[in-house]
């Protein structure tokens, strides 16, 4: 390996890694041409050959730039607003799986899956990049190149574990067609740079479909959360952050076929406090919740949010169509019923995405403003950041004060005590603070 050219996995290390701005995507090992970058226990980048050094790690990472104007204009050809939650946005939808065993075997309506089988059906995609559980160790996730129906149905729900799954990428330079990429705002970063870099791999994308994305959980965490409850790992056959009855809950099917539910609360309420505890500290530093550089992105939709008709709609996705490439998968698998689509207007945009968005770019500017003071290391993401107001900050007590939790190796007994009874009253204490002092309700 040639370690004095800087533009090769070296300057990465340097750059990015030890700097503690790495994503963990997986794109560097995906566009790497020649298959040496591997990735340690935690997926960070580890090089395991010689480099040629043709610096295609360094220009596809979204780990310490992603020019955010640049890409708005390259793809929407529209400018970039920071003060905008929802990002370019051409249409919201409402939306299902029309077929019921796709629809439960997706997070909120299968609607990903139902378009990937879609796409897959018809021949205009051989295969898409998705996340599956490792075989041997089921309470990890890691990234498929899935060719199949069948392995587009088994990787259907989220996996809320950093997941370098774009290291798959590398495999499609030598597989003919062209493919739909599922991926999280960072991976998305990614693949756009990655986009003007390697027309070679770029020709092989046919769609970026991406996932809102609040935080990412250590891969580790899982596992833990199996501890805590007394589960051995060697009993576990299979793991789900969302099994069981709708929306589900985090979930071992043991080996000998048992099904034990970790935790009794709320999805929404364990996803909350597993970000804060065990939340990978880059994603603190993102502001994109939307993955607002896809094709089409994908949240949840909370019909108990809303009043009228549309409180009617449980078990959904919620659907930002962004491009033009979006708008044809979109209409084409509405025409052939596949799924259901139902127009949501913008003034009913779910607040409680909107609230999660705002509170995730809040806090990734302060962070990122309060660094830079320091002298930290910070993504550049090619827009002002200005001085927050002495209100704004406070939103950074919160973010601390877990910090200090962790530091005090607090987080095991905190899951614990939130995976046993007392768990539950807590959740319905919030879910009724939420309810009478929250404004999600009569949307
Ligand atoms: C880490 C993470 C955080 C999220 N945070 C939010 C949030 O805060 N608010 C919200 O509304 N929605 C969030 N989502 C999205 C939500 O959970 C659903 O994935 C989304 O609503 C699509 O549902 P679906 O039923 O249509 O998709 P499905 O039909 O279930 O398909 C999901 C697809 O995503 C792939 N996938 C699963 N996990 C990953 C992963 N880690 N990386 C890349 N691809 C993956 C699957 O393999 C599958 O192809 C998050 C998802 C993830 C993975």
């Amino acid at each position: 390996m040639n370690s004095t050219n800087t533009f090769d996995f070296d300057a990465l290390q340097r750059n990015v890694i030890a700097k503690g701005l790495c994503t963990r995507c997986g794109v560097c090992a995906g566009v790497c041409p020649v298959g040496i970058i591997g990735k340690d226990e935690d997926g960070y980048p580890i090089v395991t050959g010689n480099c040629i050094s043709c610096n295609k790690c360094n220009l596809c990472c979204p780990g310490g730039d992603v020019d955010f104007p640049l890409l708005s204009k390259q793809i929407f050809g529209t400018g970039y607003d920071p003060l905008s939650l929802t990002g370019y946005v051409e249409e919201m939808y409402i939306a299902n799986s029309i077929n019921n065993g796709v629809r439960e075997a997706g997070s909120s309506g299968g609607v990903v899956t139902a378009l990937l089988l879609y796409l897959l059906g018809t021949g205009k995609i051989q295969g898409a990049i998705v996340v599956g559980m490792d075989e041997k160790k089921p309470y990890l996730s890691k990234g498929i190149l899935a060719t199949t129906a069948d392995e587009i149905l088994a990787a259907a729900g989220s996996k809320y574990s950093i997941t370098p799954s774009m290291e798959v990428l590398s495999l499609l330079r030598k597989k003919e067609g062209r493919f739909a990429i599922v991926g999280l705002p960072c991976q998305i970063h990614g693949l756009r740079k990655l986009m003007e870099v390697d027309p070679q791999l770029s020709g092989k994308i046919y769609c970026i479909l991406g996932l809102f994305c609040n935080c990412n959980l250590e891969p580790f965490a899982a596992k833990e959360a199996i501890e805590i409850k007394g589960i051995g790992l060697a009993d576990v056959g299979r793991f789900d952050y969302r099994g069981g009855t709708w929306p589900g809950r985090f979930q071992v099917t043991k080996r000998n076929g048992d099904k034990i539910h970790l935790n009794s609360l709320t999805i929404k309420f364990t996803m909350n406090i597993m970000f804060r505890l065990f939340g990978a500290r880059r994603c603190y530093l993102c502001v994109d919740a939307l993955a607002e550089y896809a094709d089409i992105s994908f949240g949840d939709f909370w019909a108990h949010d809303y009043i009228g008709k549309l409180a009617e709609n449980e078990r959904c996705t919620l659907v930002y169509q962004r491009t033009s490439v979006g708008m044809t998968i979109l209409q084409d698998a509405l025409k052939n019923e596949v799924i259901q689509l139902q127009t949501l207007p913008q003034q009913r945009n779910s607040i409680r995405i909107l609230n999660m968005t705002r509170e995730k770019k809040q806090r990734a500017l302060l962070l990122i403003w309060q660094k830079s003071k320091h002298g930290i290391p910070i993504p550049d993401y090619h827009f002002e950041i200005k001085k927050p107001s002495f209100s704004e900050r406070r939103i950074l007590f919160i973010h601390h004060f877990y910090n200090l939790i962790i530091k005090l190796h607090l987080r095991k007994p905190i899951v614990k005590m939130l995976f046993s009874p007392p768990g539950k009253v807590i959740d319905g204490m919030n879910s009724c603070r939420k309810k009478w002092f929250g404004n999600y309700k009569g949307n």
